[in-house]
């Protein structure tokens, strides 16, 4: 487990490239450790906001230069002084946002929800996962099961992990058919999900034909519809008549969200996951007399990540499965190509020996 001195790392220069870079392998300061990364995932948001062009603004805009990826998983092999609970050899995922740790926020878990000046989220505005080595906070890891791949932890750093609260919030049980507008990533994992906490009917909708088919391959959906003028009454009929308990939408699409909710019947629950866009929709036929309630929901808290690997192993499923493309650091340009293409599910970096414990 020997450490290097100098390591590759890929930056997002924001005009669809990436370049890769030499770095110094970073020293541990006080609380902190170094992490040989195994493996990184792209996540939807690197391509909206970093990939393409630096849309993000202000404190949570992507500081250039730095390394990318904020779905990292890896092999702590250097501890810093004072640590309390994490030491080298552990495998762990980095929750990706550091936050100050001290606000009403931070008290909460929810790291992401952090304003302080002293948040910085990883592969944002502090270097994250697609370096061969991490820079990590203690406070920011979450102990990664022996049952769980690398690739099933870096999945968990932010999708999965986001994908779980929003469902934690509306409630999933084997009462519910459930809705899922966007078979992206995001919203395959919330049919993984949906389908482990007994979800019985479950129904997606997607224009993407590779996604439509990956969602079927994978037995994640029992109907599946592409948008058109008669999808709602398609989930109406397929429903008995009565429309979905849950629907939770993945696609950030107006067309989307206005289905989501109008699919959804009397008291029923939906969240929105999907980032950026609008919603517009008509309070009283669509959701007062109905009775139902619209959730946001943003990433997740530290202790909702930890209870999720625990879940990930007592229904045995693995994130990985969503895996459909792994490259190496050497390719990442490709990688990330592929992603903004959407012609794939879940795109991975993987480093070296995923079996090193
Ligand atoms: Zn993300
Ligand atoms: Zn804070």
């Amino acid at each position: 487990m020997a450490v290097k001195m100098r390591m590759k790392g890929a930056i997002l220069p924001g005009n669809s490239t990436v370049e890769l870079k030499e770095f110094d392998v970073p020293k541990p300061g006080y609380g902190q450790v170094v992490i040989k990364t195994k493996a990184t995932t792209i996540c939807g948001s690197d391509i909206r906001c970093i990939y393409r062009e630096h849309t993000g603004k202000g404190a949570e805009g992507y500081i250039p230069g730095m390394i990318a990826g904020h779905e990292p998983c890896g092999l702590i092999v250097e501890e810093g002084e004072g640590l309390r609970r994490f030491k080298k050899g552990d495998r762990v995922i980095v929750y990706h946002i550091s936050g100050c740790g001290v606000c009403n926020d931070c008290r909460r878990g929810y790291y992401i929800s952090c304003t302080s000046k002293f948040r910085a989220a990883y592969g944002w505005q502090r270097n994250g996962g697609m370096g061969e080595y991490i820079l990590a906070d203690e406070k920011d890891l979450i102990a990664l099961p022996d049952e769980l791949s690398y690739k099933d932890g870096a999945q968990v750093a932010c999708g999965f992990g986001t994908v779980y609260e929003a469902i934690e919030k509306i409630g999933i049980s084997g009462n519910d058919a459930v809705l899922v507008t966007g078979l992206g990533p995001v919203g395959l994992a919330t049919l993984m999900l949906c389908k482990a906490l007994g979800a019985n009917q479950l129904i997606g909708v997607e224009m993407n034909d590779y996604r439509i088919e990956l969602a079927k391959k994978l037995g994640l959906v029992t109907e599946v519809f592409k948008p058109g003028d008669d999808t709602l009454d398609k989930i109406i009929e397929a429903t008995g008549g009565r429309g979905v308990e849950k629907a939770i939408d993945c696609s950030a699409s107006d067309p989307g969200r206005q289905l989501a909710i109008r699919a959804t019947h009397s008291y029923g629950k939906i969240a929105f996951v999907g980032e950026g866009g609008t919603c517009s929709f008509n309070p009283s036929p669509d959701i007062i007399h109905g009775q139902k309630t619209i959730y946001g929901s943003w990433v997740t808290s530290l202790w909702r990540m930890e209870e999720l690997v625990d879940r990930l192993v007592r229904w045995k499923i693995h994130p990985d499965e969503l895996i459909t493309h792994e490259f190496s650091i050497d390719d990442a340009g490709e990688a990330y190509a592929l992603m903004a293409s959407g012609q794939c599910g879940k795109v991975a970096v993987i480093f070296g020996d995923q079996d090193e414990k």
